[in-house]
């Protein structure tokens, strides 16, 4: 069982200071999910009352017009490049942005130099040195991924011994395919280990850099921000909404997507598919899935960013072919658009997550906060959030919900056809029993109010 107990008593420890060293952050520097995460857990944290710092680079490409009151603070030096301190308030949190002076982050991007490895070692270096000098004594220092993976060890074998010697070490995969041998090493060296489902640390679990480490690693799910991801008060949809007028709000969301994107303004159902192109992904069954929907009479949007330039022409062709033979009814977004994967959130009845594997997958809890129903492939976390609703009802049950999608085994076209002609068929035979599911998954909370207390106590459990 990688899930831990939520216990009582929690509140009435004295507050914790947590320090996130993090390469990604929502909305200021966002790539994926690793930079919701960060955002949002350390928001749920602070709203319990601990006191939360993230220490991030200051890439030359932040969007610093959600950096509140940013202004530099002062500089130090490390292995003799100068380093200099900003601060500023992101969504009510602080954050320390450096700087170093060997512009590892002038780089225009975030990944993607042949040196990221450098980069984000130094980076990670750099961040235990602000901490020492800076004569922060955080409980617990909190590392993610590859890219800060180095800051374990670091500490582990170095700054613990300079001086920072009473935290304690926690780190977090978000997707174990991303530099599995840093994340190996990094397992051996903290105190806690998680990753973001009790799925997906079940399919990691035999995984040479997780094997040895299982008696220190549990599975918590994400959650999203409720307040980042609210129908009732989102400025990209064009009215408010809550479960009470799920149906009016989503469609007027829809005639706007539909009029945004210049689709056919009809009461038609529509797919919504919002992801980075990659194969883990699953780009067969996404483009299987846009034709399925297609046929059924539907329409389709994608928003979708391709790190791969060839993934990208690929996309690129279809979204070609078919704004020429469907050119009211799909439209693919081959492009990283905040704003409209808002709208499509909102306006689409169907989201679909097909991944080949989902270490949690965050699009599908977005979707059902906006009252979309996911369509989803069963892996990782998908299985852990999205119940069939012919298939889960009891295992439901077990989580205290009510089943919430359509999801299917396999991983072909086969597969797609069975979740996905049950949900359309459902739209256009069933609207009323549609429509009180569109309620129903809007009341579901994915919220961090249960996984933050599974982190907080975790974070105890580290200092024991
Ligand atoms: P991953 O971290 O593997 O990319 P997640 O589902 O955990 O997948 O998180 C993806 C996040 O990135 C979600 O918040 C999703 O809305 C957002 N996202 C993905 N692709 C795009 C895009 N092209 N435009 C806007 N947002 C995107």
């Amino acid at each position: 069982d990688y899930h831990i107990p939520v216990s009582g008593g929690i509140t009435k420890e004295p507050p914790m200071h947590i320090v996130h060293i993090a390469v990604e952050m929502a909305p200021i520097a966002k790539v994926g999910g690793l930079g919701d995460v960060v955002t949002s857990l350390s928001r749920a944290v602070q709203d319990l009352n601990h006191s939360v710092d993230i220490i991030l680079p200051k890439y030359d490409c932040l969007n610093t017009s959600q950096v509140k009151d940013l202004h530099y603070q002062k500089s130090y030096s490390l292995g003799g490049t100068e380093i200099k301190v900003w601060f500023g308030k992101v969504e009510g949190l602080s954050v320390y942005f450096l700087e170093p002076l060997n512009g590892f982050f002038w780089a225009g991007c975030i990944y993607g130099r042949n040196n990221d490895g450098e980069r984000f070692g130094f980076f990670c270096n750099a961040a235990l040195e602000f901490l020492l000098q800076s004569g922060f004594h955080p409980d617990i220092i909190h590392c993610h991924d590859w890219s800060s993976a180095p800051v374990a060890w670091l500490f582990k074998e170095q700054y613990m011994h300079y001086g920072l010697s009473k935290a304690r070490v926690v780190f977090t995969i978000h997707n174990l395919e991303f530099g599995a041998q840093l994340i190996g090493k990094a397992m051996a060296h903290a105190d806690k280990a998680t990753t973001v489902s009790p799925t997906y640390a079940a399919e990691v679990s035999g995984n040479h850099a997780v094997a040895p480490h299982l008696y220190k690693f549990h599975g918590i799910l994400n959650g999203i921000d409720p307040d980042i991801w609210d129908p009732y008060n989102d400025k990209f949809i064009p009215i408010s909404y809550t479960s009470e007028n799920v149906v009016e709000g989503k469609k007027s969301a829809k005639e706007a997507l539909q009029k945004r994107l210049g689709l056919k303004m009809a009461d038609l159902p529509l797919v919504g598919i919002v992801t980075r192109l990659t194969h883990q992904k699953g780009i067969h069954l996404i483009k299987h899935a846009i034709w399925r929907t297609l046929d059924r009479g539907g329409q389709v949007v994608l928003l979708g960013s391709a790190p791969d330039s060839r993934i990208q022409h690929d996309f690129v062709n279809l979204a070609n072919q078919l704004h020429s033979s469907h050119n009211d009814r799909a439209r693919l977004c081959l492009t990283y658009d905040e704003p409209l994967s808002h709208l499509i959130y909102a306006g689409s009845d169907f989201v679909l997550v097909p991944s080949i594997f989902e270490p949690c997958g965050l699009t599908q809890l977005t979707a059902m906060r906006y009252g979309s129903i996911p369509v989803v492939r069963k892996t990782g976390g998908l299985y852990d959030t999205v119940f069939d609703v012919d298939h889960d009802k009891e295992r439901a049950e077990a989580r205290g919900l009510e089943p919430n999608g359509f999801s299917f085994d396999g991983a072909d076209a086969a597969g797609v056809d069975y979740a996905l002609n049950r949900a359309i068929s459902a739209w256009y035979e069933s609207r009323d029993w549609f429509n009180s599911l569109c309620k129903r998954v809007m009341e579901q909370d994915w919220s961090w109010n249960r996984p933050a207390l599974d982190y907080m106590e975790l974070y105890h459990a580290a200092r024991k």
